[in-house]
């Protein structure tokens, strides 16, 4: 089948595929429909959710239910409210010209009295979650054997969630069907004995490999230290400026707390976990939904039945201990046709995981460089300058107030002009981003600044400029390496990663410094009396494992200070970037 008009679905269905501007059928539809129409039995379709399944099992459901018969002729599951709420509105859709047809959602979270009534109001398809369905049928309100048709959809999915017995109460009173089609991203050994149990001889259609992600979807994954994951994802985060992401994280506690972080630090971005309400899970989702909110960060359970279109990355905060969950989560990207992008930020000791995840998703995974401070600062810069292309300008609204403004800026040329606007913004990045760190993770545990900062000319300086200075202070000052960071850090407001290695003797100490920062340190200690002794600052000879500003040489080893984090970057520089950042 290679168009929808040689589907075999009806005149009606047709005309309401084309005013959804489904043009031609996905690979899952040009599979699944004809067999739907045609195979009088069971159905197990492997494909992954934003594939385009739910027209592959919607559009020949509604073709084969009578809408002149006013009882439940089909009955869909699905794993969450939010799945329900949606197959339901994509087969009203579906069924915009086909008269008569009633489809009703039925889920837990609200009234059963009313759902009941909408059941028996005449109701040919029902969209349930396996939980609320049971209740339904214990109360008598739905009779099983005249249902013609059962869909499960994501049913490894329902499984994971711990639906099994629910479904075998359902399954065992299912048995009056012509058919059953199982949907499931991946073949897991539940999904395979429900199959094995319910459905004597199904038909299996698999839509590219076994257990395989969408080809749409490309995989990429960063190494870096423990301490560095929050700083990492704030990286990738700023260099994709146009970025509409969901964030997994494996625990309800790493997702408040990176969602706090995130809020905090100003991007728009909100947390979904199962300590929310309903209403404000709702709240979230809707936002989400619109393209209003625009990093949802999100643990695994309560991002199930997400299917919101257009979600540029996934970024897996960590990976999965399951396999199948990191399809799951990619498969929430690269939807309809759609490219995508699935990143793992992770460290090296599961680095092998990432090996056996491959496997299991036949997914190459390319290891990237962190990007640099520098990098960052460049792709927004890039998006600024498109952002001044692309404005709408309101003429009308801005004509009036033209001739003051040429007036103002008459002396600057185009070229100033245009410098001017585009540092608006960057220059907020570029100050947040000055001095950062390199991020990655080398051999021999070397640490540099940004390597590819200076090519770039972007006013990050390069590695490689170190001096060795000598300071009058040690041990028996009561100095330590803690205190000493925290006095050139917090007093003299030096980068921590200018700082490099220091030595405290008894009565002095030695550390290597950025070459910029020299002149601040020696201000800063100016005046200076510790024990009532004046402190002595010099520039002292380079340590003789270290080259100081040899270019070639080995880079001195940076102290992890305990405040890195905190000293990221001033925060308060960064937050009105964030908010200024356009949501899609
Ligand atoms: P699904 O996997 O059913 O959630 O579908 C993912 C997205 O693809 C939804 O937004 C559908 O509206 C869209 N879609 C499904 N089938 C087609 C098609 N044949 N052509 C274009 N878009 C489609």
């Amino acid at each position: 089948m290679k168009s929808f008009n040689e589907s075999g679905l009806n005149e009606a269905l047709l005309k309401g595929i084309e005013a959804l501007g489904f043009e031609t059928p996905t690979p899952v539809q040009q599979l699944v429909i004809p067999h739907a129409l045609t195979h009088k039995g069971d159905i197990v379709a492997l494909a992954q959710t934003g594939t385009g399944k739910t027209a592959a099992f919607g559009l020949p459901l509604l073709h084969l239910t009578d809408p002149t018969i006013r009882f439940v002729q089909a009955i869909v599951l699905c794993p969450t409210r939010e799945l329900c709420m949606q197959v339901t509105s994509d087969l009203v859709n579906y069924a915009k010209f086909a008269s008569q047809f009633k489809v009703t959602a039925v889920y837990g979270g609200t009234s059963i009295d009313q759902q009941i009534r909408a059941v028996r109001s005449g109701t040919q398809i029902v969209v349930a979650t396996p939980g609320r369905l049971v209740d339904l049928i214990q109360r008598e309100a739905i009779a099983l054997d005249k249902v013609r048709h059962f869909v499960l959809d994501e049913a490894d999915e329902m499984l994971n969630m711990g639906f099994k017995d629910e479904l075998d109460i359902i399954l065992s009173a299912a048995g009056n069907r012509d058919s059953m089609w199982l949907f499931s991203a991946t073949m897991s050994e539940e999904v395979r004995s429900i199959s094995r149990t319910y459905m004597p001889a199904p038909l299996e259609l698999r839509i590219g490999n076994k257990n395989a992600v969408n080809e749409n979807i490309e995989h990429v994954y960063y190494i870096c230290r423990p301490d560095d994951k929050y700083s990492v994802l704030k990286r990738i985060v700023d260099s994709n400026p146009g970025i509409f992401g969901l964030i997994f994280c494996r625990t309800k506690a790493d997702t408040k707390e990176i969602a706090e972080q995130m809020m905090r630090d100003g991007y728009n971005s909100e947390a979904l976990h199962g300590d929310l309400s309903q209403n404000d899970r709702d709240r979230v989702m809707n936002r989400f939904r619109e393209g209003t909110l625009q990093l949802l960060i999100a643990t695994d359970v309560a991002a199930r039945g997400i299917d919101v279109n257009d979600i540029s990355h996934v970024i897996n905060y960590g990976l999965p201990d399951d396999n199948e969950v990191y399809t799951h989560r990619s498969g929430r990207t690269g939807r309809a046709g759609k490219k995508g992008v699935s990143i793992t930020i992770t460290t090296t000791k599961f680095e092998d995981r990432i090996r056996q995840i491959e496997r299991f998703a036949k997914a190459v995974f390319t290891k990237k460089v962190i990007p640099s401070g520098a990098e960052v600062c460049e792709q927004q810069l890039y998006n600024i300058v498109k952002g001044i292309r692309d404005i709408d300008v309101r003429h009308e609204e801005i004509d009036p107030f033209m001739p003051k403004i040429y007036e103002e800026l008459q002396d600057l040329s185009k070229e100033d002009l245009i410098k001017r606007f585009a540092s608006m913004e960057f220059n907020r990045f570029l100050e947040y981003y000055k001095g950062a760190m390199d991020l990655n993770i080398y051999p021999r545990n070397v640490r540099t600044r940004s390597s590819s900062s200076s090519s770039t000319g972007l006013g990050i300086k390069s590695s490689g400029s170190f001096q060795r200075v000598f300071v009058s202070i040690g041990d028996a000052d009561g100095v330590d390496k803690r205190e000493f960071v925290k006095l050139l850090s917090r007093d003299m407001q030096i980068p921590i990663e200018a700082i490099g290695k220091i030595d405290i003797s008894r009565t002095y100490l030695h550390f290597d410094i950025d070459k910029e920062f020299v002149a601040p340190i020696r201000t800063g200690f100016e005046g200076m009396k510790v024990n009532g002794r004046k402190v002595r600052v010099d520039e002292a000879m380079p340590r003789n494992d270290v080259r100081a500003d040899s270019g070639g040489g080995r880079k001195p080893v940076f102290q992890r200070a305990d405040s890195d984090r905190s000293s990221d970057r001033p925060r308060r520089r960064f937050e009105d970037a964030g908010k200024n950042k356009k949501s899609r």
